[in-house]
């Protein structure tokens, strides 16, 4: 039997939910997925095979999504063959390699870093902004000083390879977005684990030849990248600033919390840069999951590929696009 409180508690629920955009049934439908829902781990780019792999090594033994995401990213982080992330990864236009990263987990913690020089595991500084201070980012020299506190080995980032590419560059110093890129790009990588809880990460040296100082979307909690528990993940790689002014990650969540798949959510989030921006002369590749292990993907060009580990296998995937 409704009583008065319960009536009054519930119709103040109903105006709350949908002043939301909820409805009660679709919240109790998602509680029900999530119960459900499948582990994977999906990232971008084709170091997102290698990172996937590592990632998965943690949720296969039981382990949290925010282990597997920073153990995934790490990985090509790592790796001076991935030019556009942490060691290995081109400079910006003074031959200095600066790089952002972020990281969230399923409580909506987060933590980030940008503008930092010389540490090569940037995700694992985002993870200590996250976990030891009160704050979400930290930046440049504070950021590298907080890290060398925490332990973090002070490193030359630019590699012969790189360098020689900046040398190169130089001779004409034409900044000029570049449409695609061939296997590499910012990793960002989403996970669910075997419990149903989703985090992410996303790390990068951003894009090569940038002024000195620039910070991209990667860093940006809600640009880069952005997870909820509730409903599901999202990832953002190319041309930052496009991302930054639509703070796209967000915007493929809060879609999706309206009910949209994830492959809808992405296809408007690229709608909206193309109805305001030149959109032609540069790339975005976006990436979601949802609560229930759907996963979505789209790009403004061809070209934007992405690593998904899901049903015991780890395969590589075309995204679809907007233009040819
Ligand atoms: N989104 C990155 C940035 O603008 C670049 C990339 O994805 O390659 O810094």
């Amino acid at each position: 039997m409704i009583n008065r409180r319960n009536f009054i508690l519930g119709s103040a629920f109903t105006s709350l939910t949908s002043l939301l955009g909820f409805k009660r049934a679709e919240i109790s439908k998602r509680t029900l997925i999530s119960a459900e829902a499948s582990p994977l781990v999906i990232s971008t780019w084709n170091h997102g095979l290698p990172a996937n792999e590592a990632a998965w090594g943690v949720i296969k033994n039981g382990g949290k999504a925010i282990d597997a995401v920073e153990t995934g990213v790490k990985v090509p982080e790592a790796d001076p063959e991935s030019n556009s992330v942490g060691y290995g990864g081109y400079p910006d236009r003074d031959g200095k390699v600066t790089l952002d990263a972020c990281i969230m987990d399923e409580t909506g913690n987060c933590g980030s870093v940008s503008f930092l020089q010389h540490i090569k595991h940037p995700i694992s500084v985002a993870r200590k902004v996250m976990e030891d201070t009160p704050h979400v980012m930290l930046s440049g020299a504070g950021a590298l000083e907080f890290a060398l506190q925490k332990g973090f080995k002070k490193d030359d980032l630019l590699t012969d390879k790189a360098r020689a590419a900046w040398k190169r560059w130089l001779e004409k110093s034409e900044y000029k977005p570049i449409v695609n890129r061939k296997n590499h790009d910012t990793i960002g990588l989403l996970a669910i684990d075997q419990k149903g809880d989703i985090s992410g990460a996303c790390t990068t040296s951003g894009l090569s030849w940038k002024l000195h100082g620039r910070v991209g979307d990667s860093p940006i909690i809600g640009a880069g990248m952005f997870a909820d528990n509730e409903v599901g993940g999202a990832v953002a790689t190319g041309m930052g600033e496009a991302v930054m002014k639509t703070l796209g990650s967000f915007l493929i969540v809060e879609l999706m919390r309206g009910g949209m798949t994830p492959q809808r959510a992405c296809e408007e989030a690229v709608g909206r840069i193309a109805a305001r921006q030149d959109y032609k002369s540069f790339q975005i590749g976006y990436l979601a999951i949802n609560k229930s292990g759907e996963h979505g993907a789209f790009a403004i060009h061809k070209g934007f590929s992405y690593a998904l580990h899901q049903g015991g296998e780890n395969k590589m995937h075309n995204a679809k696009y907007l233009i040819e």
